[in-house]
């Protein structure tokens, strides 16, 4: 089988682990602070705060903000549903927007439009409390019409970074351009912790509050423990800081191998059926997962064709979910198809193909040949 991902753990990261656990000390100390401070570093911010998962970051990063009970955050409809159960979590409501189906990421002119209805109606207009736009497979954002709608409806902006550390948009990393960045270290993502997340940010109060709230409440300035607020216990273990230490040395390298290996099935791709993941312009993309589009017309069928390259030896998946028609957001809020057209044709359409380091030139021919002869099978 042609594995989806791999992630690429070796000696260094067994080591670094083992040392950990003969340490006899586990939990949130030198090695996660060391490793806070690598990712500070590398994303251009002045505090990182490792949290226990990418979902616990984005729920900081919310809480942080002062996110609560009937106030209203803007975001994608497609992605892990992680990105807007957080916003349930507070206690608030997400507001969906549609989707640009070439980088499947906010189209930026719906968040306009939604955000105008929004600031237009006394009703919401003092409820909006924040932008949460995902980086969708580690392709950034369009940031720039991102940050100039939140300046002018004076909204801070959450990235979800989930999967784009190492990302740019117009030469800036991923999770410095808003006012926090959350990122996941779950094994799908290119560097992992086993489970794991961090946020990032410029602004020294919003760390403080989120080193509180990661931690029982307890401040962390405090000579006597003092819990100053009900928090919660979302921290990263030592065993996940000494291995994501290691993980990030390897980042850019990791980065490097990703884009050559998307460049190959770019250029298998062209002028065949199947649709590549555009890079807009301005944006570097990691890509975290590679996700290409089949035909409309079959993609009645793209559970069916990822189940036929499964049995020819291809791991193959969906893209990522359109949060509104899953039970939960469907039931609770009545939404249905054609609610947002280009995230329901995205969602018959994506299909994740494998990309990690040790997938070679010829398995990729070996899987677009697949694709592309499943494809015309089915037209006949
Ligand atoms: C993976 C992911 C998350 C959740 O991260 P976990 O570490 O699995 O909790 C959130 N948002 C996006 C876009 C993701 O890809």
């Amino acid at each position: 089988m042609i594995r989806l991902t791999i992630p690429a753990i070796d000696d260094a990261e067994i080591s670094a682990v083992t040392e950990v656990l003969r340490s006899g000390y586990l939990v949130q100390g030198p090695r996660v602070e060391a490793f806070e401070r690598a990712v500070a570093e590398r994303v251009g911010v002045s505090h990182a705060v490792a949290v226990s998962s990418g979902t616990a970051a984005l729920h900081l990063a919310l809480l942080s903000l002062g996110v609560g009970s009937s106030d209203l955050v803007v975001t994608t409809v497609y992605s892990w549903p992680a990105t807007a159960n957080v916003v349930e979590l507070c206690g608030a409501t997400p507001i969906f927007v549609d989707i640009d189906p070439a980088t499947f990421n906010l189209e930026p002119n719906q968040l306009e439009t939604t955000c105008r209805e929004l600031f237009a109606d006394r009703a919401t207009a003092g409820a909006v409390k924040a932008i949460l736009p995902v980086h969708a497979f580690g392709h950034p954002a369009d940031m720039t019409a991102v940050m100039e709608i939140a300046g002018r409806y004076e909204l801070p902006v959450v990235e979800d970074a989930a999967c784009a550390l190492g990302a740019t948009w117009n030469g800036r990393p991923a999770g410095s351009i808003g006012r926090l960045g959350c990122f996941s270290f779950h094994p799908r993502k290119a560097i992992t912790t086993g489970e794991g997340g961090m946020i990032t940010t410029d602004n020294d109060g919003l760390a403080k509050r989120l080193r509180v709230l990661r931690n029982h409440g307890l401040d962390p300035m405090a000579s006597d423990a003092d819990f100053v607020e009900a928090g919660f216990n979302y921290r990263m273990t030592e065993l996940g800081g000494a291995m994501g230490k290691v993980q990030l040395g390897k980042l850019d390298q990791l980065i490097d191998t990703r884009r050559q290996k998307a460049a190959t099935y770019h250029r298998l791709l062209e002028n065949t059926a199947i649709r590549a993941p555009l890079e807009a312009m301005g944006a570097a993309s990691v890509y975290q997962s590679y996700v290409v589009q089949i035909p409309e017309r079959v993609g009645e069928d793209q559970r069916q064709v990822i189940g036929q390259l499964r049995e020819r030896g291809i791991e193959a998946t969906i893209g990522t979910y359109h949060i509104p028609l899953t039970t939960f957001y469907s039931q609770k809020y009545g939404f249905s198809v054609a609610d947002f057209p280009h995230a329901d044709s995205v969602t018959r359409t994506a299909v994740t193909i494998p990309l990690h380091q040790h997938l070679e030139q010829d398995e990729q021919t070996q899987i677009v040949d697949t694709m592309l002869d499943l494809l015309d099978e089915r037209k006949q």
